[in-house]
């Protein structure tokens, strides 16, 4: 028995996006937290593109900072370009994406780290998960019929010393067995410089829990020095850079440009002579990639047609000159790297800082898990972010942010937090993973959201702080804030209804396309005139949105409660699918794997047909 043993109530293990996050709100509950993470000098670091947000991840990040998260801040503070994607389009579709600072935005998430009370960050590599035989299912709503057999006890790191918790988050990333690939070169590590994790995997697979493989690629970085700017085209930032953060009143930074330029015929003809020496092709890596973020080899073989793919030049922060190059993830081994950009209008003098990478890792299936992220085989146990077959900060750091509050409210006897798929994104991404499990790594789109106009950017505080209040997940300025936009939102509402011009009220006037908000202020009388053209943007976008898509929300709104109706009928944990003998044997195998919590979980296992749900819901009804 190891002599250094440290006590806390939660533990996260990796301060990548999801433990940052996870160990935050896990402490913000109130639970004495530790992180815990190879290395303090990568707290928050940004394995791949030095970019937050987009169009599905900024909405996920506006959630985040709802919930009291770091990364919306800490975007806003490091961010040196800032750009509203989508704006053509209508509001559900928009998605606010930003270019960081990559080490300034690591230091800033370090800081708030080391700033948050109940929260300890320390330096340590955990080799072993710890373990002791479960009292029978300790969880009050087990969907296993026999509950958890084992539950944690805490973790033993590098050296031997023992942390002891009954709660532990595990947020490991690409590094479970990772394996790094350039061309024929392979190197164990999860990024660049970084070693593997292998204890942790084994550790796992011994407490019964299936693991996978993945892979992931990078682009090679390029010294900014060396790239001719004026043979590409410059992409600025908006004019009026819009925060993630609720709590940011404005983005006061210069911004920086980027830069796009574009693959030439010459550099596809490269890479098809090349293509047998690349890891994907030559059969050195059998695993699933991003479909939807392929390789440049993937691009030049799926997309033969197209004779050019663009590429963005995108800095890494306003004291480096590293550039990334946005488009050309690839694991072609250097000289062909090296060769390619001399074909790259405006890089043909470029040199190369890092080469690009494919790697490979081990994940968990996350159907493995409940709608709180923790593990139903292993009491105590949750996961979050990349371990769960995601990709990305964002899915990662949302993951960490519910994973950390359950873990938190789990240690407290407290009810844990689940959120609805017409509540959040984050609850339609922890939904996708634990009922339909994955096949690629998963990414957010804004698609997957049957409720996309309830689920905008620009409501998520309305849609998620009150919640996080509750739980004390955030402070009472964000609260404070909060309540005086909503009283602001009603003050507006209310004059628009009660104010008249041409016999309709300028509510009615409000719904019309081409009526826009100075427009309606142009309507009004003076006195209100001046009332509406000093109300707060916030509280004006919300308006304006709320009533040019009350038709729509309200539809959308008549469906949710439809799910609602469904998710009422909880299907018991002991459930016994057996005794339903008409029920199709794939419909069995699925229902018996997944043990939805109710039948609106069941009705989106994909193979559950509706024919399946009414057997079950029958089934249901006579055993009341
Ligand atoms: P990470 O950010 O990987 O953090 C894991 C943390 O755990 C690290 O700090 C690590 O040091 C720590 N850790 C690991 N093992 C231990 C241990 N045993 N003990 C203590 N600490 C440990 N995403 C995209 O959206 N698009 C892309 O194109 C893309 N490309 C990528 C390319 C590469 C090469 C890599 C590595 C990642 C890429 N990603 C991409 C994924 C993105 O980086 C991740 O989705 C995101 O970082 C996941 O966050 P995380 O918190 O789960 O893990």
């Amino acid at each position: 028995m190891s002599s250094n043993v440290y006590h806390f109530d939660v533990l996260v293990i990796g301060a990548g996006h999801a433990g940052t996050e996870a160990a935050l709100a896990a402490a913000r509950v109130g639970a004495k937290t530790a992180l815990l993470t190879t290395n303090l000098d990568t707290v928050g670091q940004m394995s791949c593109n030095p970019a937050i947000g987009g169009v599905g991840k900024g909405q996920i990040v506006r959630e985040i900072d709802a919930l009291g998260g770091a990364m919306g801040q800490a975007i806003d503070a490091t961010g040196i370009q800032f750009r509203m994607l989508n704006l053509r389009k209508g509001a559900a579709m928009h998605g606010p994406r930003a270019q960081a600072d990559k080490r300034a935005y690591q230091a800033e998430i370090k800081r708030l780290v080391e700033e948050q009370e109940n929260l300890s960050l320390r330096q340590e590599g955990v080799e072993d998960l710890l373990t002791e035989p479960a009292a029978k299912a300790s969880h009050a709503q087990s969907p296993l019929a026999e509950g958890p057999v084992v539950r944690m006890t805490g973790v033993r790191v590098r050296g031997g010393a023992e942390y002891r918790a009954a709660a532990v988050v595990l947020t490991t990333g690409t590094f479970l067995q990772a394996l790094m690939h350039t061309g024929e070169a392979k190197t164990a590590g999860g990024r660049a410089g970084e070693g593997t994790t292998s204890g942790v995997s084994q550790s796992l697979q011994t407490l019964g829990i299936r693991l996978e493989r993945f892979k992931t690629g990078t682009p090679p970085r390029l010294n900014g020095r060396t790239i001719d700017y004026s043979a590409c085209e410059i992409q600025p930032g908006d004019e009026q850079p819009q925060p993630f953060s609720f709590l940011t009143e404005r983005i006061t930074q210069a911004q920086v440009p980027c830069y796009i330029t574009h693959t030439t015929a010459a550099s596809h003809e490269l890479i098809r002579a090349n293509l047998h020496r690349a890891p994907m092709y030559s059969g050195q890596i059998e695993t699933s990639g991003p479909r939807y973020c392929p390789s440049i080899e993937d691009k030049i073989v799926r997309f033969a047609e197209k004779n050019q793919h663009q590429l963005y030049l995108e800095p890494e922060g306003r004291n480096t000159l590293e550039v990334y190059v946005n488009g050309v993830s690839t694991s072609l081994p250097r000289d062909v790297q090296d060769a390619l950009f001399r074909m790259i209008p405006g890089c043909e003098h470029a040199q190369i800082m890092r080469y690009g990478y494919a790697v490979e890792y081990d994940y968990a299936p996350p159907e493995q898990l409940r709608a709180t992220l923790e593990t139903k085989q292993i009491d105590g146990l949750y996961f979050a972010g990349q371990i769960n077959g995601t990709t990305g900060y964002e899915e990662a750091g949302g993951q960490g942010l519910i994973a950390g509050t359950n873990a938190a409210l789990k240690v407290a006897n407290r009810e844990p937090l689940v959120l609805g798929r017409e509540q959040a994104y984050l609850g339609v991404l922890v939904d996708d993973l634990v009922t339909r499990g994955v096949d690629e790594p998963y990414r957010m789109f804004t698609s997957r959201a049957e409720y996309r106009l309830l689920l905008r950017q620009d409501n998520a505080d309305r849609r998620l702080t009150p919640l996080a209040e509750q739980l004390g997940l955030v402070d009472s300025r964000r609260a404070e804030k909060l309540r005086a936009k909503q009283a602001e939102i009603l003050r507006l509402t209310t004059l628009l209804d009660a104010t008249r011009y041409e016999g309709l009220s300028l509510a009615e006037r409000m719904r019309r396309p081409e009526v826009d908000w100075p427009a309606v202020v142009q309507m009004a009388p003076p006195d209100t005139a001046r009332e509406l053209a000093e109300a707060g943007p916030a509280a004006v976008e919300q308006v304006v949105n709320d009533i040019k898509y009350a038709g729509y929300i309200a539809r959308q709104n008549f469906e949710v409660e439809r799910q609602q109706r469904l998710a009422s009928k909880p299907i018991p944990a002991e459930f016994d699918y057996g005794r339903l003998v008409h029920l199709r044997h794939e419909a069995r195998e699925k229902l018996l794997r997944i043990r939805p919590r109710d039948l609106a979980q069941a009705s989106r296992i994909s193979g559950i047909t509706p024919a399946d749900i009414s057997l079950l819901m029958a089934h249901l009804k006579a055993s009341r």
